[in-house]
């Protein structure tokens, strides 16, 4: 039939199926980005800052050189060449003497958890996660049917001593928690960022756990105040998964990400990658491979933290002067997001489409967690809109909340 919304298959689909629901984000994009909305909603890097003629040269002159190979199959890990500017970018992390043997290339940041999910948990398992998280991630997990167990956050990132007690929670209810899936720099949805005190911490309190760890650092890169703590890969080699992506400082239309593995798991993320999508693009990652060779890509992320601080700051400014009492919000040092949290009462879930009636979009907290909470929460985009912009939806979205709490 067509035209009908009426879903025949329930009853066929697999149970991992069963609890999925749309991502509450996707679901606003759509709204989100129409022009008059001021959109705080989205993750989108500022492309417009891309030499985007000078890009488009690249792309031409890939196509004339390389285009029998680039527009071919390629092998399931990546290219190699590929793979040894990754162990270039990571070496400029401070992640040093990574053999691009242990690198997995995957199609974005989020095949990389994917694969992590796919190799590591069965049905029931338990991943611990700082709440608030990554929405794609609870997503993945949901899909592997485990179980998140969020850890508390404070301005300086997830809490040790909360982990812990996450841990001994687990192991009380006869569970094991298979991997602390982690994101430890300008995190996402959370814009804090876990001290280098704290990642010795964490990673000691993992490894006495017999728990890995998958550090996700899609952000590490955007930093506006000094340089970010060390990954925790670069502090330790064993248990420790590296997913990182050039989708936010470079692009993420051409879906690239990669994986740095314990070397004797690399072969395993190989044969997961190959049986779901057999070999990730080899014109996107000859793009990548170009740009980094061949163009000043290190400026340009200047040029990114440039634009992104000054973003930041019109936000946090904007906040300052305009929300009402009660309202606190985190103070990121880099990255793309303030998570914000309302004054009692206020539900950013319930209050969506009044926002949404006064031309601004967030993404309500409720997004980030897979137990429900968040409602007083919302995560506010500032890489995407000028300052002026950003201004203008602080401004609606304070109006907003004001008549709310007159309700
Ligand atoms: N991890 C985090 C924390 C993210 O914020 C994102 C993108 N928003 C990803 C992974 C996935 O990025 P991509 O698949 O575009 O590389």
């Amino acid at each position: 039939m067509t035209g009908t919304t009426q879903d025949d298959y329930t009853d066929r689909y697999a149970r991992r199926v069963r609890g999925m629901t749309t991502s509450e984000i996707r679901a606003l994009f759509a709204v989100a980005s129409r022009p008059e909305v001021v959109s705080l909603a989205g993750g989108s890097p500022y492309i417009a800052a891309l030499p985007l003629d000078a890009v488009g040269e690249m792309l031409n002159q890939l196509a004339a050189e390389q285009g029998a190979s680039s527009l071919q199959y390629g092998i399931g890990q990546g290219t190699v060449d590929l793979r040894e500017r990754i162990c270039e970018v990571m070496a400029i992390s401070g992640i040093h003497g990574a053999s691009p043997d242990d690198v997995v290339v995957t199609v974005g940041g989020q095949q990389a958890i994917d694969l992590l999910a796919r190799l590591f948990l069965d049905p029931g398992d338990v991943v611990l996660a700082e709440g608030p998280s990554y929405v794609g991630a609870l997503g993945v997990f949901q899909a592997a049917q485990a179980q998140v167990k969020h850890v508390p956050m404070d301005d300086e990132g997830l809490i040790p001593a909360a982990l812990e007690e996450a841990i001994a929670a687990v192991e009380r209810s006869g569970r094991k928690a298979k991997f602390l899936y982690t994101i430890p720099t300008f995190q996402n949805p959370a814009g804090v960022t876990l001290t280098g005190e704290r990642r010795e911490q964490v990673l000691d309190i993992c490894e006495r756990a017999g728990l890995l760890v998958v550090e996700d650092d899609p952000y590490g890169m955007l930093s506006f105040e000094g340089d970010a703590p060390l990954p925790m890969r670069a502090r330790r080699r064993e248990g420790v998964f590296y997913v990182s992506t050039f989708s936010k400082t470079f692009a993420p239309g051409l879906r690239v990400g990669w994986i740095l593995a314990p070397h004797a798991v690399r072969e395993k993320l190989v044969m997961m990658s190959e049986a779901n999508v057999l070999c990730p693009s080899a014109f996107a990652q000859g793009a990548v491979t170009q740009y980094l060779s061949t163009m000043p890509w290190q400026e340009q992320i200047k040029v990114y933290r440039e634009i992104y601080r000054e973003r930041r700051d019109a936000m946090l400014t904007s906040l300052r002067d305009l929300m009402p009492p009660g309202t606190s919000w985190t103070h990121p040092t880099g990255g793309l997001f303030v998570w914000a949290t309302l004054p009692e009462g206020l539900d950013s879930k319930a209050m969506m489409p009044r926002a949404i009636a006064a031309r601004v979009a967030y993404v309500p907290g409720t997004g980030f967690y897979a137990d429900g909470t968040g409602r007083n929460n919302m995560r506010l985009n500032f890489s995407f809109s000028s300052p002026e912009r950003i201004r203008e939806g602080i401004r609606r979205l304070s109006g907003v909340m004001e008549q709310e709490l007159a309700m």
